[in-house]
């Protein structure tokens, strides 16, 4: 969905004291005012990175404290979500829960803030409204990591076949098949047919004496 589609809509809506958005009115605007705030709120889509963030139809619990100061409204405290994400390495999916720490001041229209930054700096309070929601967006981007993991010292993926090294165990590995080896092989294979014609097929031992025996005696002869 393009990002303007989304802004119109928003715009459109009549501000209500729901979800991310929090209605300051009954805060006051007397600097050291202070309103404590906690709200449980299910995400309508995915909030967060490509490979890991919180789930649409998550819930996420803020703990907040609003303060007035001169210049606005200071947020401050956590936010609390479930991710679900996809290992960087073994490309399982995995759950996990993040605590974001939010202290976020939201401007006053008119206030000298507002006036001397801007609004991708600071936030603004729109209607004596505070819309949580780009502020946990850019928390969740700055907490999780790019690479996520599905466990700290994920082993990932065998490098020859892509069996999930933690379903595989430690001893999982491959007969090497360099080119050269294979050659070898083959020859090995030959080797030891021709030893079985030129003896019977219950002396594959001496057969493959025999070979041997015959490797001593040409290095003896040069
Ligand atoms: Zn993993
Ligand atoms: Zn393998």
């Amino acid at each position: 969905m393009p990002a303007d589609s989304g802004s119109g809509s928003r715009r459109r809506r009549t501000p209500t004291d729901a979800g991310f958005v929090l209605d300051t009115r009954s805060l006051g605007r007397a600097p050291g005012t202070m309103r404590e705030l906690h709200r449980i709120v299910t995400t309508e889509g995915k909030l967060g990175l490509e490979m890991v963030g919180i789930p649409a139809g998550a819930q996420v619990e803020l703990d907040l404290v609003l303060q007035s100061v001169s210049e606005g409204v200071l947020v401050t405290g956590t936010v609390s979500a479930p991710i679900d994400g996809e290992c960087s390495r073994c490309l399982e999916q995995f759950s996990d829960e993040i605590e974001l720490q939010i202290t976020e001041l939201f401007a006053y229209p008119d206030s000298a803030t507002e006036q001397t930054t801007e609004e991708d700096e600071i936030h603004r309070l729109v209607d004596d409204m505070i819309d949580l929601e780009p502020v946990v967006i850019d928390a969740v981007g700055l907490e999780l990591p790019l690479q996520p993991l599905c466990e700290e010292d994920c082993a990932g993926l065998c490098p020859e076949c892509g069996v999930r090294m933690a379903i595989a165990g430690s001893d999982h590995n491959h007969e090497i098949l360099d080119p050269r080896w294979a050659k070898l092989a083959v020859f090995a294979v030959q080797n030891g047919e021709s030893a079985v014609q030129n003896g019977d097929d219950s002396a594959v031992p001496n057969g493959a004496s025999r070979t041997d025996q015959s490797a001593d005696s040409d290095s003896e002869e040069k």
